[in-house]
């Protein structure tokens, strides 16, 4: 089955101010989508710009409609929306449910910007829980351990 593409890069141009589109073109190439996530026709992400933004495009019959985290009023798309955007044009989103991709490379998966939100509300007892977990898992990690507080020990009796 042949899928007719979702949205062009000139259909995007219409729904953007050029400054946005500029901008987002921008973060798009420095890699600062994080994972997209299908779900019908909704397209779901991390952007990560001078905060964690987290966007919602809608993208049908040619048309892309955002909800964006960021400031940014106007109807027309935001520099992150038009990020996503242009990640979804290049076809660079899983499926909700679906596995990722074998082969994907460092830039697509770029998991910390998921996690970055929950550590700054996770508490230090789980967060330390969790370390104590891993360690238990993993002698690489011991030993990376034990050569961070040896070398770095003021950062973690503070
Ligand atoms: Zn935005």
């Amino acid at each position: 089955m042949q899928e007719r593409p979702l949205l062009t890069k000139s259909a995007l141009q219409h729904f953007a101010t050029d400054r946005s589109y500029e901008n987002g073109t921008g973060y798009y190439i420095k890699g600062a989508v994080g994972k997209v996530i299908r779900d019908g026709t909704v397209f779901t992400a991390y952007v990560q710009g001078s905060e964690l933004y987290k966007v919602r495009l809608r993208i049908a019959n040619g048309r892309a409609e955002k909800h964006c985290s960021c400031a940014y009023a106007k109807d027309s798309l935001c520099k992150h929306a038009v990020a996503v955007a242009l990640a979804v044009i290049d076809g660079q989103y899983a499926l909700i449910d679906a596995k990722p991709p074998v082969q994907q490379s460092a830039e697509t998966e770029p998991m910390l910007y998921e996690v970055e939100d929950l550590l700054a509300k996770a508490d230090e007892r789980s967060k330390s829980a969790f370390l104590r977990e891993l360690l238990a898992k993993n002698a690489e990690l011991r030993e990376l351990f034990i050569r961070y507080t040896t070398q770095y020990p003021t950062t973690l009796s503070a």
